[in-house]
C-alpha cells in the first residue's frame, strides 16, 4: 500500500485541495481531456477486451530496476529487451505496449509502459493476458534516485499508483446481476475482460489510476462495471472497504480527502 505518487509534479497541486477538482478537471500537466467520462453508462458500446477472458501465462518476472522503490513484481522484464537496462533507460519506442484499447485512451501515455509490463501479457496464442497475479495496488517504478546519463523519458517522473479492483476475479464472489428480474432468480455474473475506462482519482499525494473489470449477466446481457454501486454493495463488508474512492459520474475522490469534507 505504499504511495508511489510521492514524487508527481501534481503533488503540489494539492495545495490547493479539492478546489482542484473544478480548478483542473483534467490532469494539468498533460492533455487529458478525455479521459474521464462515466462509469456504467458506457455499458452498451463496450464490446471491450474480451481476448482478456483468457487471461492467462504469468507475468511477472525479475526486474533490473531503481533501487528507490521496494522490489515489486510489476517491475518485470519483458523478455524482447535482452541488455535489460532498467525500465526507465528504455527506450520507450522499443517495447510493445500491452495494453487494452480502451486503456490506451483513458489512461496517460507517461503510464502506459509501466502499467502494461505489470499487468499484461501475450499467451501462447498472441492474445493480450492479464496476468494472474492480481492485487489491489499497483506501485509504479517511478524514477531512479541518481542518473549516470540523462533518461530517454521523462514518464518516469510522472508516474503514479495504479488501483485495479476486480472483486469478481480476485475473490471469486458470486455477484448477482443488477437487473431487479435477474437478481430475482439468482442470475449470475461472468467476466467480460477488463472495463474500457481508466479513472483518476484524487488523493492526499495526487492522483491514483483506477481500473476495473467488466461483468456480464448470462441471462440479459447487461454488463456492468465492477466498480459500480450494484456490485460494491454485493460485497461484505471487510472487502467492501477495501474499495477506496467515491466515484460520480466525471470525478473520483479518495475516501480519505471525502472524510475531511
Ligand atoms: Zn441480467
Amino acid at each position: 500500500m505504499s504511495s508511489g505518487a510521492d514524487g508527481s509534479p501534481s503533488s503540489s497541486l494539492l495545495l490547493s485541495g479539492l478546489s482542484l477538482l473544478t480548478i483542473f478537471p483534467t490532469s494539468p500537466y498533460t492533455g487529458l481531456s478525455k479521459r474521464r467520462t462515466s462509469t456504467a453508462s458506457h455499458s452498451t458500446q463496450d464490446p471491450t477486451d474480451a481476448e482478456l477472458l483468457a487471461a492467462s501465462v504469468e507475468l511477472d518476472v525479475e526486474a533490473p530496476s531503481s533501487s528507490a522503490v521496494p522490489p515489486t513484481p510489476q517491475r518485470s522484464l519483458p523478455t524482447a529487451e535482452p541488455e535489460q537496462l532498467p525500465l526507465e533507460m528504455q527506450p520507450v519506442s522499443t517495447a510493445e505496449v500491452l495494453l487494452p484499447e480502451g486503456w490506451k485512451q483513458t489512461l496517460p501515455k507517461e503510464q502506459h509502459q509501466w502499467v502494461s509490463r505489470a499487468l499484461f501479457t501475450r499467451d501462447q496464442s498472441g492474445r493480450l493476458a492479464l496476468t494472474k497475479n492480481l492485487r489491489l495496488w499497483w506501485p509504479p517504478p517511478g524514477p531512479r534516485l541518481v542518473y549516470t546519463q540523462p533518461p530517454s523519458s521523462p514518464d518516469t517522473f510522472f508516474h503514479s499508483r495504479l488501483f485495479l479492483w476486480m472483486p469478481y476475479r480476485m475473490w471469486a464472489f458470486k455477484l448477482l446481476c443488477v437487473h431487479p428480474e435477474c437478481r430475482r432468480l439468482g442470475h449470475k455474473l461472468k467476466a467480460c475482460g477488463t472495463y474500457k475506462t481508466v479513472r483518476r482519482v484524487l488523493d492526499f499525494s495526487g492522483w491514483y489510476f483506477m481500473a476495473t473489470e467488466y461483468l456480464e449477466c448470462r441471462r440479459c446481457k447487461k454488463k456492468v462495471a465492477g466498480w459500480s454501486q450494484g456490485i460494491l454493495d454485493q460485497l461484505d463488508p471487510v472487502h467492501r472497504e477495501k474499495f477506496p474512492a467515491i466515484l460520480t459520474y466525471r470525478l473520483s475522490c479518495d475516501k480519505e480527502v471525502v472524510s475531511l469534507m
